[in-house]
């Protein structure tokens, strides 16, 4: 019997855990068990590891050490930025500038912040999906506080000018955060060079294991702590920590140092390849997004006069995973921020699909994947009330 081909194309949801990340972790779970916090021998060489960790992710992102405050996701991690990073700067204002394309865990922090009469500005961005300089500038108020803005985004993967942006937030002694969640791994992410104060990452988007994340904070800027309880994180985030998680993210990361040129430049050759063959074959399609500015391995395409959905559901059929839009809103139907934010009609928004390259895809998976993305789009056009070719 033939076995099914799977061909995973939602690298930007999740990657799975490399061989070495696991071998790495997994002492950590029953013999190397320790908490950190104990003083005898076992929780000294638990403390050991952690430490080794930090500095390996303080490398993957050009910071110190000291910098470097595990979490226990790039969730909390924004949270932290967004809503403590408000808390704390409240008594010089209540008002913050984010772009209107951040991942959810920035988005609803945010309208949590405004449920508590906090004022925030969604900036808007270009039809390339691009943050304005100029437009940033003029959003900026007397009593701004905080500026977040992704450096790359999870739908459309465009990468924003992080660099110029902070450094007119420094110029104005405002608090600066950018979500590097997506860029980590995949393009260079340095927290230094970039000049912000605070910056989040997460280990799983790195074939890193999910549930630890990591939170930049500049040296000299005192963000107190979000969560409160033990003096783990040098009494910035309480709580026992995810030992093989942060032993892993920290193995992830140093192996997504050594590779990261040579990882760019084949996941680009693959969505060229991918790209000129679908442009190419596929009538009546639309591409969102910057090419120029843009993370290598991200794809997201509308196909016209069909639903994203039945185009997923007959692609796994064929054992082919994508995502519509990102992973946290595929379950609801309400359409994306994010296309919706670079002008996509609605109707056009429910047929876009995000494809996203990583390690393990191949030349051969993305044929397999247009030829039947080719049949897909034939046959749910043919059925299609709102087809130009069905006459209506
Ligand atoms: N920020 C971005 C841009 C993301 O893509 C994600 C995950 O999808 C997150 C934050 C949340 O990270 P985590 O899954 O570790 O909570």
């Amino acid at each position: 019997m033939e076995t099914k081909r799977q061909v995973y194309l939602d690298y930007a949801a999740t990657t799975p855990v490399k061989k070495e990340v696991l071998d790495a972790m997994l002492p950590y779970f029953s013999e190397n068990f320790g908490n950190p916090s104990s003083l005898y021998t076992v929780g000294q060489d638990a403390k050991n590891a952690i430490a080794v960790a930090r500095d390996q992710v303080a490398a993957l992102i050009g910071a110190l050490p000291q910098e470097i405050f595990f979490t226990g996701s790039g969730t909390e991690a924004d949270n932290w930025a967004m809503i403590g990073g408000a808390l704390w700067r409240q008594d010089k204002g209540r008002h913050i500038i984010a772009s209107a394309i951040e991942h959810h865990a920035l988005l609803h922090s945010g309208e949590y912040l405004e449920k508590q009469g906090f004022d925030v500005t969604w900036l808007p961005v270009t039809a390339e999906g691009l943050v304005e300089v100029e437009t940033l500038k003029a959003a900026i108020r007397e009593d701004t506080i905080l500026i977040s803005v992704m450096m790359a985004n999870n739908e459309i993967g465009t990468i924003q000018p992080i660099a110029e942006i902070a450094a007119l937030a420094k110029e104005r002694g405002i608090l600066m955060h950018t979500d590097a969640v997506q860029a980590l791994g995949n393009i260079e992410v340095d927290a230094h060079a970039l000049g912000v104060d605070l910056l989040s990452v997460s280990a799983h988007k790195i074939y890193g294991p999910k549930g630890v994340g990591a939170l930049y904070i500049r040296k000299g800027v005192r963000l107190p702590a979000y969560m409160h309880g033990g003096a783990q994180e040098a009494n910035r985030r309480a709580g026992t920590e995810n030992l093989p998680g942060i032993v892993g993210f920290g193995k992830a990361a140093e192996l997504a140092k050594a590779g990261l040129a040579e990882h760019a430049a084949r996941l680009l050759e693959l969505r060229d390849y991918f790209l000129e063959r679908v442009v190419a074959e596929i009538p009546d399609i639309r591409i969102n997004g910057s090419l120029e500015h843009r993370l290598p391995g991200n794809v997201n395409i509308t196909f016209k006069y069909i639903e994203g959905e039945a185009i997923l559901l007959l692609l796994d059929m064929a054992g082919i995973e994508v995502s519509t839009g990102s992973a946290c809103s595929s379950a609801s139907l309400s359409p994306s921020h994010v296309l919706e934010a670079i002008g996509v009609p609605v109707e056009e928004i429910h047929g876009s699909i995000r494809f996203t390259f990583g390690d393990f895809t191949t030349k051969e998976d993305l044929d397999y994947t247009i030829d039947e993305l080719k049949k897909t789009a034939a046959k749910l056009r043919a059925i299609s009330s709102v087809s130009k070719d069905s006459g209506f």
